[in-house]
């Protein structure tokens, strides 16, 4: 059974780099509807300057996917402002607390993925309902926890990334009631949150790095590897979808 060890970490967080830069005009647009149109940009400053933290100590591998996601953190803190900041740098400290180990099985995925739900609600203080990445959250631990049964890590990631995806969705109509966006109040209806839509692209920038690791693991070649190879490919549209 694959583990998610410390290169999925590091191809998790390149990727999600790629994700949130690619869509920083997406996010930018959400939160110019309900909030200053800054989200877009500011984690795209965020993840950059990850990726330049990663690439500077390319030289000093680190020994556990905590190691990783506490880089994640400390660099979020002190590169994003807003919100988003200290929610989800929060977020990765606390999920780096549990993660001190070289590689995760199923259930390391959802300690993972709940500490670091616990994180954005212990900084924001939000509850599901309130139309911020907690409904993304929140749903993704849910479903986490279902999938673990399964034994398979990648499984629970998939998991979670579907649950936050129908969570962010199921904010479209809602009216914010915490962070910027509630000054609007009923005036944020209809627009996805823009936090929740940036949770589901980190939760499937992770499945589409471990989707990777199923792909190389294949040794046995030839019109296994091209199954492989679909799979990875259906996994990829459908975290893109
Ligand atoms: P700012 O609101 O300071 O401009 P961003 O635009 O980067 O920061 O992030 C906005 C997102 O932060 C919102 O879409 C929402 O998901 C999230 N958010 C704001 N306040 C909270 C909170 N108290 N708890 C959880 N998430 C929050
Ligand atoms: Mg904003």
């Amino acid at each position: 059974m694959t583990r998610l060890d410390v290169a999925w970490a590091e191809r998790w967080v390149r990727r999600a780099a790629a994700e949130i830069h690619a869509r920083r005009d997406e996010l930018t647009e959400l939160d110019r509807h309900v909030g200053d149109g800054d989200h877009g940009a500011n984690l795209d400053r965020g993840f950059a300057a990850v990726v330049a933290r990663l690439d500077e100590s390319d030289g000093a591998p680190r020994q556990t996917v905590g190691q990783v996601l506490g880089l994640v953190a400390t660099t979020l803190m002190s590169t994003v402002g807003g919100a988003a900041g200290p929610l989800y740098g929060t977020a990765f400290l606390h999920a780096s607390r549990v993660t001190g180990r070289a590689s995760l099985d199923a259930t390391g995925v959802v300690a993972l993925v709940e500490a670091a739900a616990d994180g954005v609600v212990s900084r924001g203080r939000a509850e599901v309902g309130d139309k911020t990445m907690v409904d993304a959250w929140e749903p993704a631990v849910e479903a986490a926890g279902r999938a673990v049964a399964s034994g398979d890590p990648v499984d629970v990631l998939r998991a979670a990334a579907d649950g936050a995806r129908q969570g962010a969705a199921s904010t479209v109509p809602l009216a914010a009631a915490k962070g910027r966006a509630a000054y609007l109040g009923g005036r944020s209806m209809g627009t996805e949150d823009p936090g929740a839509r940036s949770t589901v692209l980190l939760l499937q920038a992770a499945v589409q790095a471990a989707v990777v690791v199923d792909a190389s693991n294949d040794v046995s070649g030839g019109a296994a590897n091209g199954a492989s190879n679909r799979a990875s490919n259906r996994a990829s549209n459908e975290a893109a979808s």
